[in-house]
């Protein structure tokens, strides 16, 4: 689902690479952990795998598009195929619950007949059937980040990109919103997601991947935060 041979990025006025000369594989249907300290270099593998950042080197697949090769028009091809949550949500709030979800098929020119379908399935999917005439700021933490998650698999893509998803929740809530991606991960869709969040890493024994300093430290299969 992800590869990266030998992958070097060096932002413009940066001294040092901030990631060096990574090269790593996510197969399809994993979940997969993307842990490090702040600076590490796990933001920019996301944005690189968006290509919303430029490589300086190396080659990056993610399913069928060589990223780094990719002409203009079939960036939007690949960032549809990628569903992205935050750790600080970014829901339009001027919108409700279902007018967020609908919003991400809309914007890629799906029918309304589609959307009118897809937008209470997915609802329901993340534990939100009742909330979708609420507007954001009615919600509970939790409550947001699983409009955040229906928003990003609505139109179902291969691969979930996942950034700090829970870094503004408690430990409980953390928990629920790991269930939801591992159910999401359950169905086949591609799971990363970049935490600190050490408990949860711990719980849930899968790929664990680290970065320091912009270099993969460590990949292990089932895999623990660690002492770090
Ligand atoms: P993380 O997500 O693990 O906190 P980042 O990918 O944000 O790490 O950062 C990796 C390195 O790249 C850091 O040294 C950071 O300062 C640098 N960096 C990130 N974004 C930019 C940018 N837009 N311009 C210059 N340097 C950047
Ligand atoms: P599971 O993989 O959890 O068994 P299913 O694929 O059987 O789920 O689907 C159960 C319901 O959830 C169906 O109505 C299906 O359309 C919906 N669903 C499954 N995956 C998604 C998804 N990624 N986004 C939106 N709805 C989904």
């Amino acid at each position: 689902m992800i590869k990266l041979s030998n992958v070097t990025m060096q932002y413009a006025k940066s001294t040092r690479p901030a990631l060096s000369d990574l090269t790593l594989e996510i197969d399809k249907g994993e979940f997969a952990f993307l842990i490090g300290p702040s600076g590490s270099g796990k933001s920019t593998f996301f944005r690189l795998l968006l290509k919303e950042d430029r490589q300086t080197s190396g080659d990056t697949w993610v399913g069928d598009f060589h990223v780094n090769k990719l002409k203009g028009r079939q960036v939007p091809k690949l960032r549809q195929s990628i569903g992205c949550v935050f750790q600080d949500f970014r829901l339009l709030q001027q919108k409700t619950v279902a007018d967020n979800v609908a919003f991400a098929l809309e914007v890629i020119g799906k029918p309304a007949s589609t959307i009118r379908e897809a937008v209470p399935e997915t609802l329901e999917y993340v534990g939100l059937a009742g909330k979708a005439n609420r507007m954001p700021q009615e919600l509970s933490g939790g409550e947001m980040q699983r409009v955040a998650i229906a928003r990003a698999i609505v139109n179902r893509p291969a691969l979930l990109l996942a950034d700090e998803p829970t870094g503004n929740l408690d430990p409980e809530t953390s928990e629920e919103i790991v269930d939801v991606l591992d159910r999401v991960n359950r169905g086949g869709t591609t799971v990363v997601m970049a935490t600190h969040d050490r408990h949860i890493v711990d719980s849930m024994r899968r790929r664990v991947v680290e970065f320091n300093n912009g270099s993969l430290v460590r990949n292990d299969d089932y895999g623990v935060y660690g002492i770090g």
